[in-house]
């Protein structure tokens, strides 16, 4: 198992398959400035105690965990999502076409049935329902940017910091599913979207941390390449 740590200036991964728990995506903490916590996904669930741990480990203290995005509503993203909520009180931010199977912990759409995974429904405090969304915690400017494609409410987040651009794509690589809601044209634009961001940085879903911006226009170009007709 791969320890948490550090991937670029108050970025720290703290969970993913070969850190926490072999269903996870890779989650993401940022430390905003001014005592304020912001998380990108939560895991499948079964980790929720290793993420905590992870977080402490690392110094931080997730009673100043202000918000948790949820970048689409696949089990292996949102399912620790209502334990940091209740314990946390953090305010959960997701896009709308996606709330649904969040909220009511749905089997089929999320993903938790194939992975086996009971999925405990999360209320989400910030429904998205624009093209583009800016939010700022602490001391950074969040752009959460609607990506549909991989599910219908699929969202990036795009932040910078200390001069540098960083994306959390998440499931870039896809799968695209259609029998989950997947769309490979509006992924096709999603992604066109993302690579017009520019990102320094990329943050992956699933596959590590990607640099510089060469390298991140090359990662997304060859997954649009792949899902091309
Ligand atoms: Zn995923
Ligand atoms: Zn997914």
């Amino acid at each position: 198992m791969n320890r948490a740590h550090e991937v670029y200036e108050g970025i720290y991964l703290i969970g993913g398959s070969d850190i926490t728990h072999s269903a996870d995506c890779s989650v993401y903490l940022v430390d905003c400035g001014k005592d304020t916590l912001v998380l990108i996904d939560s895991g499948a669930g079964p980790s929720y105690n290793l993420l905590v741990d992870n977080a402490g480990s690392l110094g931080f203290d997730l009673t100043n965990l202000k918000a948790l995005i949820l970048t689409h509503k696949h089990v292996d993203h949102i399912g620790g999502a209502a334990k940091f909520r209740k314990n946390y009180g953090c305010k959960v931010i997701a896009h709308e076409l996606d709330a649904k199977g969040i909220e009511e912990g749905e089997r089929f759409l999320t993903g938790a049935e194939a992975y086996g995974i009971i999925l405990e429904p999360c209320p989400i405090d910030i429904k998205l329902n624009q093209p583009e969304t800016r939010i700022t915690f602490g001391k950074l400017e969040f752009n959460l940017i609607w990506t549909p494609g991989h599910t219908p409410g699929s969202i990036s987040v795009v932040v910078d910091v200390k001069g540098k651009r960083v994306l959390f794509g998440q499931d870039i690589h896809g799968p695209l599913i259609p029998a989950w809601g997947a769309d490979i044209e509006k992924y096709r634009e999603s992604m066109k979207k993302l690579i017009n961001q520019k990102a320094d940085i990329l943050c992956e879903g699933h596959f590590g941390v990607y640099q510089p911006a060469d390298k991140v226009k090359k990662y997304i170009e060859g997954y649009l390449k792949q899902y091309s007709h």
